[in-house]
Formats: C-alpha cells, sequence, structure tokens
C-alpha cells in the first residue's frame, strides 16, 4: 500500500535552488527586454531543490491510474493499451519537430505519411477518401454532418434538416447534430437493444437528411438489420452517418462502407492507438464514399494545418506494426475477452441484454441490489469498492437505457489472468454487498481521495493546493 501522507506540498525553503545558469547570460538576455515588460519583484515561486521537484512529481504520478498501471475496462471508450514503438516512432525528432509553415520540399515525408495513412483508412473501411484533420470523434461528427447537409445543399434539397439518432447512441452524436443546426430525431431501441424498425420507418421522410449510427452499437451489439436500414434511410434519400468509435470489434473482419454507410469518422486515439485519458490528444479522420469526396474538406479547414500529427504518425505505426494479417485478430479477441467477462459474471450482475456482443456489454447493476433494510446496493457502490481492488472502474450509468449501467470493454490485450482477476474482484464486491454493505457504501478505502462530494467536486473544483 502506498503511503499518500508522506506527498507534502509544502516543501519551499528560503534560499534553496534547483537550476544554474550560465553566469551572466541572463543580464544579457534580459537585457532586450524593454523597461516596462521587466519584473522588478521576484516571482512568488517555490524555492526548492531538485530531488524534491523530482520526488514531489514521481510520487504524484504514482497516484495516477492508467493503462500502464492496470487494467481499464471502461466502455465506449476503448482504452487499449498503446504500443510503445508507436511512441518511440512518433517522438522521432524528424517527425516530432516539423514546422507547419516548413517548406514544403522539406516535409514530402509527413506528407507521404498522411496519404498513406489515408489510403489504410480507406481500405480498412472501404471508403473513397479521408480527410485526417478533424481533431477528435466528436469534431469528425461535426464535419462529416457538414458534409452531409452540404450534399443536400449541393441538389437544392432544402428541407433537409432532421438527423436521426438512435436512444442509445453517445451523447457527442445528438450534440454534433445540434450544433451542425440540425433538429434531433430519436429512434428507440427494442427490448433486445437494436433500432426498432417500426419506430423507425414512419420517421423517414423528405425532412431527414440521415441518421447517425454506431455499429457495434453503444449496447457492444451488431445492428443485425443494418441492410434493411439501409435501404430505408436510402429510399428516403437521407444518408447513413456511421460513428466509427465502436470500429475497434470489427477492425479488418467488416467494412462500414459495405454495411452501407456514406459517411463516417474513426477515432485513431480509441481504435488506433494513442493513449487518451484525461481528454486527449485525439484525431477523428472522416471518410466519404466515392460519390461525396468532393465535398471533402481542405487541409486546414476544420483544424489549424493537418491536425493532431503525432496522433496520425501512432495510428500510423500501429497499423504498420500489425500487418494485414494481424490487423484482423484484434476484433475477435476484443469480442471473446467481452464476452468471457460477460459471461463469467452474469449469475451475479443484471445482464438486461443477454446476446453475444462485440467489444462492450451492459450490466444492469448487481442481480440482488436490495441488500435488505431498504438500503440497494448501487452502481457507484460497485465503481468505488472496484478501485480497493487496484481496478479502474468500468464506464457507469451509461448508456441512460438502464438505471445502474455498468458498460465494460476490456481490449484485445488483456490476458486471461487479468480478466480472471477481474473476475473474481467483481465477485468479491457481490459477496460483499451480502456480507459487509458497510464496506461498499463507504468505498474507496486504499485510494488517497476517498469517495468525494460528486456535485461539491464538480461546482466547486480546487485546481490548486493551499496548506
Ligand atoms: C468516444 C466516442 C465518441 C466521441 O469521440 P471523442 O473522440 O471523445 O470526441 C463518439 N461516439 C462513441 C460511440 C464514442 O465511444
Amino acid at each position: 500500500m502506498k503511503n499518500y501522507d508522506r506527498l507534502i506540498f509544502e516543501l519551499s525553503r528560503e534560499g534553496r535552488c534547483g537550476y544554474s545558469l550560465p553566469e551572466g547570460s541572463w543580464e544579457e538576455n534580459t537585457g532586450c527586454l524593454p523597461q516596462n515588460l521587466r519584473r522588478e519583484t521576484r516571482p512568488a515561486l517555490p524555492q526548492v531543490s531538485e530531488p524534491d521537484v523530482v520526488r514531489h512529481y514521481v510520487n504524484l504520478s504514482g497516484m495516477n491510474y492508467s493503462v500502464d498501471t492496470g487494467f481499464y475496462p471502461l466502455g465506449s471508450c476503448t482504452m487499449k493499451y498503446n504500443p510503445r514503438i508507436d511512441e518511440e516512432l512518433a517522438s522521432h525528432p524528424g517527425f516530432a519537430h516539423l514546422h507547419p509553415l516548413q517548406p514544403e520540399e522539406t516535409v514530402q515525408g509527413a506528407l507521404q505519411l498522411c496519404r498513406e495513412l489515408s489510403d489504410c483508412l480507406c481500405k480498412l473501411t472501404g471508403m473513397a477518401a479521408f480527410t485526417l484533420n478533424p481533431c477528435a470523434g466528436a469534431h469528425g461528427e461535426l464535419t462529416g454532418l457538414m458534409i452531409m447537409r452540404q450534399y443536400h445543399i449541393s441538389r437544392g434539397d432544402l428541407k433537409r434538416t432532421r438527423i436521426i439518432v438512435p436512444d442509445s447512441a453517445h451523447g457527442t452524436n445528438p450534440a454534433s447534430a445540434a450544433v451542425c443546426g440540425l433538429e434531433v430525431v430519436q429512434v428507440r431501441s427494442t427490448p433486445e437493444g437494436l433500432i426498432d424498425m417500426d419506430h423507425l420507418r414512419p420517421l423517414l421522410d423528405d425532412t431527414v437528411a440521415g441518421i447517425m449510427m454506431t455499429n457495434p452499437n453503444t449496447l457492444g451489439l451488431f445492428e443485425t438489420g443494418i441492410r434493411e436500414i439501409v435501404k430505408c434511410v436510402h429510399e428516403a434519400g437521407g444518408l447513413l452517418y456511421y460513428d466509427g468509435a465502436n470500429m475497434n470489434a470489427l477492425l479488418g473482419k467488416v467494412r462500414p462502407a459495405d454495411m452501407g454507410f456514406d459517411i463516417m469518422h474513426l477515432n485513431l486515439h480509441k481504435t488506433f492507438s494513442t493513449p487518451h485519458g484525461g481528454g486527449g490528444p485525439g484525431a477523428g479522420p472522416v471518410g466519404v464514399t466515392a460519390s461525396l469526396a468532393g465535398l471533402i474538406p481542405e487541409i486546414g479547414r476544420v483544424s489549424a494545418f493537418h491536425g493532431n500529427f503525432g496522433v496520425l504518425m501512432k495510428a500510423y505505426a500501429y497499423i504498420l506494426s500489425l500487418g494485414r494479417q494481424n490487423i484482423g485478430r484484434v476484433g475477435p479477441l476484443a469480442v471473446l475477452a467481452a464476452n468471457y467477462v460477460k459471461e463469467s459474471l452474469k449469475d451475479r450482475y443484471r445482464l438486461p441484454v443477454p446476446s453475444l456482443c462485440k467489444h462492450e456489454f451492459v450490466y444492469d447493476g448487481l442481480a440482488r441490489q436490495d441488500a435488505g433494510d431498504g438500503q440497494q446496493v448501487t452502481t457507484l457502490d460497485i465503481a468505488k469498492r472496484l478501485l480497493d481492488y487496484g481496478f479502474h472502474a468500468p464506464t457507469i450509468y451509461f448508456p441512460l437505457l438502464f438505471h445502474q449501467s455498468i458498460m465494460i470493454e476490456p481490449t484485445e490485450t488483456e490476458s486471461l489472468e487479468t480478466l480472471d482477476a477481474f473476475i473474481d474482484a467483481m465477485r468479491r464486491i457481490a459477496d460483499e454487498a451480502e456480507s459487509s454493505l458497510g464496506l461498499l457504501k463507504s468505498a474507496p478505502h486504499t485510494t488517497p481521495v476517498r469517495r468525494p462530494d460528486e456535485t461539491l467536486a464538480a461546482t466547486h473544483l480546487k485546481l490548486t493546493w493551499k496548506s
């Protein structure tokens, strides 16, 4: 157990110093600073020695949880292991030190990489063209929907301002549609967790721009009616947008263009390496079929220059290091891992949709939620207790279709031993819910921060330490 109490913040002592600048150079270099920009008093920085600083930050970093320290079963986000070689190549000085305004003849290698990455993405998705510009999945959604709108406008079809989004969709889908000026119409899911065709059909009229879908959907289920959906939407004059965040399950096996989608994004930071916990950086390239290729934005139109080039590099390295043979093994292994966990715990956790899942699945809390004496064991209690067992919590309270959602995605790189350890922890928590409820309700017990008041933490966020 780590001793977090040893982490002291007030380390400053008058006169301690962790650097030494060359004699005199400071005076010389500040000579060119205009007088009105110069400081008159010393900045109130901590005075600390180098070892103190190094230890402080190394100890702080040890309080982080990451995919490099343990299993990270966060559903919908695909927190995959990021191969070291991808990082190594992306930090190669020849690429990392490029400036976007360098003369073109000096950046041919980088441009070639972008071109070859686009070609790989086209092969993997069946799309005809990609823009690498968008910097996140949500950014890709917005870009793709703008392409969809422009397609209708360019044909003089101005009535099409409504977009259909399933009730299981990721929150960014309706948000991007709204930012794009489209009216969001929700389509219901069946009890089996798939799009309800009887609800969809009457929604499809000449005001519909298209539908946004992810397949496998956000419950981890493959939309088996996809051909019928494509046929109906196309017949009604709409286009199909594919949210590629769940592409991990299909990589090298199924191509969105073959399913009938017209526009899509990929989350390179989910499916193709790049650590993205904590919010970035990302890349959300957008691909389109041949008839829409003319509507793809030019470089620099939806983000500065070429987008997040480092993320593009990692995706390129990831694809090439797996190669044509192995890339098709990612999906099946991820699917196997997810189904293994799902089946191993379904006697203790409520499984609202029991069918074969793709790379992720959803429990709706414990099978026995009522702990007697009127107390309920919630998904939050389970997630907090998992931290004590050394696991990152799964995604909780999403999707919104169930009250106690626990969404689990193991990814393809986790060993059987890791999956078994996770299953064991989840079973022990189910036992504790029956035998020692207090332990669950007050968890976590071993983390540097215990259970904060979530509302206060969000509304009165403290970003600095004051003793
Ligand atoms: C992550 C995710 C998104 C949004 O992607 P960002 O890169 O986080 O903007 C959209 N849809 C689904 C299904 C996702 O999992």
